[in-house]
């Protein structure tokens, strides 16, 4: 017995045991040497492995090359967002600042983004005072904070964190 290394025209590696090289190259020849993996008879012999069929050395083989290391990144996990357990009395402290909350949605202008130039406005006498509400940015806060304009942030439920 005789065992060739072998590797069909895809590059699979493979290994067969043949009676002898030329029982190999007929079966090569009908097409009955196929490779394991796609089943291609397109096959040739790669380094010639010669081993007595029988002999006491097994395992020998150089071991499989390890898998690439995955470059895969793992999934970075969920950022957490706030989180809370509310007591009776936070539920009902919940429920005010909501009440707070729509009353002065209610009762207020919804100016949107205009909110610093109207806030400015009120605070400078060129129009005059009233509830507003609106978005403003950090940036916009602070210089609204440091001409000495005073406004509050709406309140913000626990349930509108994320
Ligand atoms: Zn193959």
């Amino acid at each position: 017995m005789i065992r060739y290394a072998l590797a069909c025209e895809k590059g699979h590696a493979f290994e067969s045991w043949f009676q002898n090289s030329a029982a190999f190259d007929k079966q090569l020849k009908r097409g009955l040497v196929t490779c394991p993996v796609c089943n291609s008879a397109k096959v040739e012999k790669a380094i010639m492995a010669p081993r007595i069929s029988g002999a006491k050395k097994r395992g020998d083989e150089p071991a499989a090359p390890p898998p690439p290391a995955a470059t895969t990144p793992a999934p970075a996990p969920e950022a957490p967002g706030p989180v809370a357990m509310m007591s009776p009395q936070e539920r009902e402290l919940r429920g005010k600042l909501k009440e707070l909350r729509e009353h002065l949605i209610k009762n207020a202008d919804h100016v949107g983004p205009k909110f610093p130039e109207v806030a400015r406005k009120m605070h400078y006498g060129e129009i005059e005072h009233r509830s507003i509400y609106g978005e403003a940015s950090p940036e916009q806060a602070k210089e609204l904070r440091d001409e000495g304009i005073e406004f509050h942030p709406l309140p913000v439920l626990p349930d509108e964190w994320n």
